[in-house]
């Protein structure tokens, strides 16, 4: 694989980072993930703005412009073959001489800026997709920023080990009573016909995916409501789903070994994967 970092094209196992990056040494840094589909980027601008958003809540400094940074996609795309995938993007507040809580000053420390490529056959014919995954609940103990997209992931790592131990496959956060979202994902139920998900707010990311599918919702006459819900409205949901750049609509058919409706991926989530994946790839890159 050829991956980016600070401004080169260079084989993975020839690229280096400093070991006093604040990225390291102190999860300084902001990420992005964007997919791949027949080669082409999707919702490539919307994570552009929010990657612009996160530096702009850490005071870090943007190193590369859009255009150059869509380029720089689209080059690692191509070099190493991607037809189905991901690109990962990660800036970081780079490397002063020392370790010190004090931000560096910006004129003398460069941010460090890496990308690279994952390919993931698949992704659009998903048998988990087919088959809908099943979640647990668990509290949700993250920092009071969960809107910045930093790289700070240990806690959703965590997240996703109790699934895995509890037989699932990803967890739901709650706090107050109340769904925040999924450890790297956008928490949804429904109830008849109506979509509900929590409102925008410094507790969640704002996801890429469910600002597109939620304006496919509306514009394909679905009912919307952005709200919190409890994790007991959520058991009782007719369906449930999650969305996300890597997994984009995935339906839920369990929640804490609870089986929603008949277990299997509901109408409203399967129609909304289709929705989505048929307009985001118009819309790719
Ligand atoms: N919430 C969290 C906590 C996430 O980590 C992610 C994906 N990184 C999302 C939501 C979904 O965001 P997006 O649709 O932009 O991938």
């Amino acid at each position: 694989r050829t991956v980016y970092v600070n401004g080169e094209y260079v084989p993975e196992n020839e690229a280096r980072v400093s070991i006093f990056d604040r990225g390291f040494l102190m999860a300084d840094g902001v990420y992005e993930v964007t997919s791949v589909l027949d080669g082409k980027l999707i919702d490539f601008d919307g994570h552009a703005v929010r990657l612009q958003r996160s530096l702009d809540a850490l005071d870090m400094v943007n190193p590369i412009s859009t255009e150059d940074l869509l380029e720089v996609h689209r080059e690692l795309v191509r070099v190493n073959e991607v037809e189905e995938g991901m690109i990962y993007l990660q800036i970081t507040r780079g490397a002063p001489g020392d370790r010190d809580f004090v931000f560096p000053d910006p004129e003398t420390t460069e941010p460090t800026i890496v990308l690279f490529t994952q390919n993931k056959p698949g992704l659009a014919d998903s048998p988990a997709a087919r088959k809908g995954i099943k979640v647990i609940s668990i509290e949700d103990i993250r920092w009071g920023r969960r809107d910045i997209k930093t790289v700070q992931l240990l806690y959703p790592s965590m997240g996703k080990m109790m699934a895995k131990k509890a037989g699932a496959d990803d967890a739901w956060m709650i706090e107050d009573g109340y769904v925040t979202e999924g450890t790297s994902n956008n928490a949804y139920i429904v109830k008849g016909s109506k979509i509900i998900t929590r409102a925008l707010s410094n507790d969640i990311l704002h996801g890429i995916t469910r600002a597109s599918v939620l304006r496919f919702a509306r514009e394909a006459q679905m009912e919307v409501e952005e709200r919190n819900f409890t994790i007991d409205e959520a058991k009782e949901a007719d369906e449930a789903f999650i969305t996300s750049a890597s997994t984009f609509v995935m339906p839920v058919v369990e929640i804490d070994g609870v089986a929603l409706g008949d277990g299997v991926p509901g109408r409203v989530a399967q129609r909304l994967r289709e929705i989505y994946l048929e307009e985001s790839l118009k819309k790719a890159i």
